[in-house]
């Protein structure tokens, strides 16, 4: 760790290749972002380039130049098939294993081509010819724009369209240079703003976009749906399958409410847990050292980073609460003990 080939891939790329690059299920800003940057820039490196991520992206981001060529496998698996056949590489996008990006990773895994994985997740699969991965670092974006650099130099990264994608990842992943930022980081943010995008204007169309209902929803989640365990630090937040037809909750309008529990003094850990039609699908979020990614491979069959991780749970709504009440106090206590 954390790199492998990059300068090999920078000599595979002297030639025109068919390159398809591919991000997790449920894309957010980061994986949008960070998969928009490398599509600009491969493509005007004159490569044959395709970005398919496996289910649709919020509408929140249609703005982003390049987002109608993203290719959603669940809706178009023919074409991306196809794509994913034709490709000479894979470069795979803020997502740790082949096993986030479901079906789609089945048909890449058939092709036997090369992969380039970058990523900031924790426990990244290693086992590609070539990868750069970063766990801990802001986001995905933030090691394209490293990559990018190594490949081109500085000047390279101070053009507006692939400095607006990577700035866009950095804002979503670290809650707007919230967390997970360094001195590092604002230096590369300092490069990008060179580039004469505009900050603020970005900034506010990214975080201040709520459609009314969206605003309503995490109203009715903080009166109604929340739960404090004061002794244990925690705050929780579900949602019913009858709440989602109530408040017609499509696609993207849940996202960012976990964040609100830790606006609380004196909480360190946040769950929302959403009723979904076959599964119980939760969002943990963290401050300091609680290692929530830990907790969600080990109890909910999912992962991500120490602060923010996800998973999902099979036995519904209420099991999936319970378990989680069940386990906390002897997860908080093990992480007492690493403080120690
Ligand atoms: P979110 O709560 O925003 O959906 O996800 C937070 C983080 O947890 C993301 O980095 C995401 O990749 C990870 N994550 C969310 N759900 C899952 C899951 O089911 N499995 C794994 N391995 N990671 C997940
Ligand atoms: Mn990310």
């Amino acid at each position: 760790m954390p790199e492998k080939g990059l300068k090999d891939i920078w000599d595979f790329l002297q030639e025109k290749k068919e390159i398809l690059i591919a991000s997790h299920r449920n894309p957010d800003g980061d994986a949008l972002g960070s998969s928009l940057a490398m599509w600009h820039y491969l493509k005007r490196k004159g490569h044959r380039v395709s970005v398919a991520v496996p289910s649709p992206y919020p509408d929140d981001f249609q703005w982003m130049e390049g987002i109608d060529e993203v290719m959603i496998f669940d809706e178009d698996e023919k074409q991306v098939t196809e794509k994913i056949k034709n490709a000479d590489l894979f470069i795979f996008l803020d997502f740790n294993h082949i096993s986030r990006i479901d079906k789609m990773g089945e048909e890449i895994e058939k092709q036997e081509k090369p992969v380039l994985l970058i990523d900031h997740h924790l426990d990244p699969d290693l086992s590609y010819p070539y990868y750069y991965v970063k766990p801990g670092a802001s986001s995905t974006a933030d090691l394209v724009f490293d990559v990018l650099t190594w490949w081109e130099g500085t000047s390279y990264i101070e053009d507006p369209v692939i400095t607006t994608c990577l700035y866009t990842g950095i804002i979503t992943d670290t809650g707007t240079f919230a967390y997970n930022t360094s001195s590092h980081l604002f230096e590369k943010l300092t490069r990008m703003l060179r580039s004469s995008i505009d900050h603020i204007a970005l900034q506010n169309r990214i975080n201040h976009n709520m459609t009314e209902k969206q605003l309503k929803l995490l109203g009715y989640c903080l009166y109604h749906r929340m739960e404090v365990l004061p002794e244990l630090q925690t705050g929780i937040i579900f949602l019913t399958k009858n709440d989602y037809s109530k408040f017609d909750i499509q696609r993207g309008d849940t996202e960012g409410i976990v964040n609100h529990i830790l606006k609380m003094k004196n909480i360190e850990v946040a769950a929302f847990f959403t009723q979904q039609p076959t599964i119980v699908k939760i969002s943990f979020r963290s401050v300091g050292d609680f290692n929530v990614a830990a907790l969600a491979e080990e109890h909910f069959n999912g992962g991500g980073h120490k602060n923010a991780a996800g998973g999902s749970h099979f036995k519904g709504l209420k099991s999936a609460i319970q378990l989680f009440k069940e386990i906390l106090p002897e997860f908080i206590n093990k992480h007492k003990q690493t403080n120690e």
